[in-house]
């Protein structure tokens, strides 16, 4: 999502007439896009600040600014206490950019951390950074209504709000004619995505979005992120499955498999619920791949509800997890109620756990990818050889090849020969 803003960043700043460069020493300002989710984040951050003081004081004039929920969740006490940083900037204020950095440039300290209810850079076209012209993000809807208690984003990114379909269809229908052969349309609870189209007396849910960019071109790959298990539907399971470039792939992220800890959190669902919807997506789409996220030693977590996570893990065995440690953000609901009083130790003893879970999970699902043959979309030279492209499955699962006189954007069949822990190993049997 910080991906798809800096697009968007990259292109109200083009109408200003400044271009993106990759060369630090030839740029006149430096915009950090942060993320606030783990501590780890900001501290990565910060660590990036302090790189650019040299040329700060070499270059009179070079500006650094910070952008997104880092900006909005620590606003001016930015600008006191890294004397390094012109700009705060929130991540519903970029369209004020152009004259924060004139104000900046005035030697002024320049912030706009305001949420919008409204705002969602819809009308925006973003300028596509380190492209491979194959994939791209489209943002559908900003914010986020859930408050799940361990979670800064409600704070940091304000209201849900969703963007106009009719803007949504016209950049990934503008993509397509570029020759771009997929989309990944992101929100943080795409499932609750809903416009009324007043004019038309008209609502729109995210199964009817889904099934509108699908119908953009056969050839267009459609994929979504995030889904929260309490929101995906039936209709969206359904969607899918009647749509062959519709991937199949959710990500659904459960947190936690005890239903004690995913009350504390505000998740919403119970263990069994969850578990539930896991049966639901394999009924109606039996080939889906699944991922998921989780974290471990949330306030009061025991080891029995460690047990639960670990049980949830093998029922649900992911094709793809992300695992994190908890890590306290200051102003969510669990700081402010609970007590972050499992020790780091343990919280690192269990994400080592389920880590490990997970790996034989992976393993088991690239393995049952050896000996079919599948479609994939080119999209790049592989990393280890010149003379081999990668692509992705239907199931995201990545695939390399020969190259042949195939290129970026194609779509082949290829027979999975063999497979390491990231990587179908695959021989092209045709093109589609
Ligand atoms: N909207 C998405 C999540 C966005 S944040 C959703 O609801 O699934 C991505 C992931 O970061 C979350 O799913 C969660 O697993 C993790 N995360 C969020 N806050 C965290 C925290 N305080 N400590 C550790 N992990 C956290
Ligand atoms: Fe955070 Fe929950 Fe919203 Fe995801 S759904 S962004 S975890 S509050």
């Amino acid at each position: 999502m910080n991906f798809n803003d800096s697009e968007i960043v990259a292109s109200i700043l083009n109408t200003q007439g400044y271009g993106a460069t990759r060369n630090v020493e030839e740029a006149d300002l430096v915009l950090l896009n942060t993320c606030s989710i783990r501590e780890k984040a900001e501290q990565t951050v910060r660590q990036r600040l302090t790189t650019f003081k040299k040329t700060k004081q070499q270059k009179p004039g070079f500006l650094v600014g910070v952008l997104g929920c880092m900006a909005e969740r620590l606003k001016s006490k930015f600008l006191e206490e890294e004397k390094l940083v012109d700009l705060v900037v929130g991540p519903d204020a970029y369209r004020t950019l152009p004259a924060l950095i004139e104000e900046a440039g005035t030697g002024q300290k320049a912030i706009n951390v305001l949420l919008s209810r409204e705002e969602t850079y819809g009308d925006i076209s973003p300028v596509r950074l380190d492209s491979n012209g194959v994939t791209a993000f489209v943002s559908i809807m900003r914010g986020c209504n859930n408050m799940c208690t361990f979670c800064v984003v409600p704070f940091t990114r304000g209201r849900e709000r969703s963007r106009d379909p009719y803007s949504i269809l016209a950049e990934a229908t503008d993509l397509f004619e570029r020759g771009y052969r997929e989309v990944t349309l992101l929100g943080q609870n795409v499932d609750s995505y809903y416009f009324v189209d007043e004019s038309k007396d008209e609502t729109i849910t995210f199964a009817s979005l889904l099934e509108r960019v699908a119908g953009i071109s056969p050839l267009l790959r459609v994929r979504f992120s995030t889904s929260h298990p309490k929101d995906i539907t039936d209709e969206v399971l359904h969607a899918m499955a009647r749509h062959e470039n519709i991937c199949n792939y959710i990500h659904l992220p459960v947190q936690s498999g005890s239903t004690r800890v995913l009350q504390l959190m505000n998740r919403t669902y119970t263990r069994e619920w969850y578990m539930k919807k896991v049966d639901r997506i394999r009924e109606i789409l039996p080939d889906c791949a699944i991922s998921t996220d989780v974290i471990t030693g949330f306030c009061t977590e025991t080891e029995e509800d460690h047990q639960d996570t670990m049980s949830i893990m093998e029922y649900a065995k992911y094709d793809l997890a992300y695992m994190f440690a908890y890590s306290e953000r200051p102003g969510t609901l669990a700081a402010r109620r609970y007590q972050d009083d499992v020790p780091e130790d343990v919280k690192k003893r269990r994400l080592a756990e389920i880590v490990a879970l997970h790996r034989g999970h992976s393993h088991e699902s690239m393995q049952k990818e050896v000996g079919k043959t599948v479609k994939v979309l080119v999209e790049g030279t592989s990393k280890k050889s010149d003379e081999q492209l990668f692509g992705r499955t239907d199931q995201n699962k990545v695939a390399v090849f020969d190259k042949g006189d195939l290129q970026k954007g194609d779509y082949v069949m290829v027979k999975i020969d063999d497979c390491t822990a990231g990587t179908l190993i695959a021989t092209v049997v045709g093109r589609c």
